[in-house]
């Protein structure tokens, strides 16, 4: 079965919650053959969401799971917070992400990244540090994109397997599960998260996998998401269960 569990039905805030933009991602889903979408919009947007309408408009899909969760930022120190945001709805699922260090975020500019003035492979180390600790929170079904830090291609030095193997044993000894994710190949870095070796340590692990797009509009709802099923198979990657 196709499973798209990263979806940004609100995007950046470029649209609200209503029924007629639910069903655009909805028939986006089911034309591209998927079986599951779960919505997970960032956590910013918390009053913004909409589950439950989510929830009714999906009886018109009966082809299609649909599940509602949120992709939260995980920044140490802040399980009040992530505790709080979990339990303001009824959530099927949670992503946890990492998408800055030290205040900076490493996705909108490489500048940002350049401004924490480290090396790539402490850069590295920092991040999968703290993808090491969202993993071992207890927190979230799925880690999202494990090797963001790339994605404007900076690369380490060391094999980046090395560098993310606190990150991999910690999500191997909680059970959390961790995306194959295809937005990085739109991105500068141009391939999927995470990178091959990287994918291959966590298949050697046993973690248990997903899929997503990281879609934040519908025409890319499951995008790559027949690819990268593939190459799970092909790694006889154990699918996570909440999904199944
Ligand atoms: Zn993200
Ligand atoms: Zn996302």
């Amino acid at each position: 079965m196709l499973i798209d569990t990263h979806v940004h039905l609100l995007g950046h805030r470029d649209r609200p919650a209503t029924a007629a933009n639910i069903r655009l991602f909805l028939a986006e889903a089911a034309r591209r053959g998927l079986g599951l979408i779960g919505f997970s919009d960032h956590e910013e947007y918390l009053a913004d969401m909409r589950p439950d309408l989510i929830r009714a408009v999906a009886r018109e899909y009966p082809e299609l799971r649909v599940l509602v969760g949120v992709e939260m930022e995980f920044r140490p120190g802040e399980e009040e917070r992530i505790r709080a945001a979990l339990g303001r709805y009824d959530f099927d699922f949670s992503i946890g992400s990492v998408h800055e260090l030290a205040g900076r975020a490493l996705d909108l500019t490489p500048a940002e990244a350049g401004a924490l003035g480290l090396a790539p492979d402490e850069l590295y180390r920092r991040y999968f540090d703290c993808v090491a600790q969202a993993a071992a929170s207890g927190f979230f079904t799925v880690l999202g994109h494990i090797d963001l830090v790339k994605i404007f291609g900076v690369r380490s030095e060391a094999p980046v397997e090395e560098l993310a193997a606190p990150a991999l044993d910690a999500a191997a000894s909680s059970g959390v599960a961790i995306e194959l994710n295809t937005n990085g190949s739109a991105k500068p870095v141009g391939e999927w998260y995470p990178s091959p070796p990287l994918l291959a340590a966590a298949a050697r692990r046993g973690i248990p996998m997903t899929t997503g797009s990281d879609a934040h509009e519908a025409g890319r709802v499951g995008r790559e998401i027949r690819e990268a099923s593939a190459a799970l198979r092909a790694l006889n990657v154990r699918r996570a269960e909440k999904f199944l």
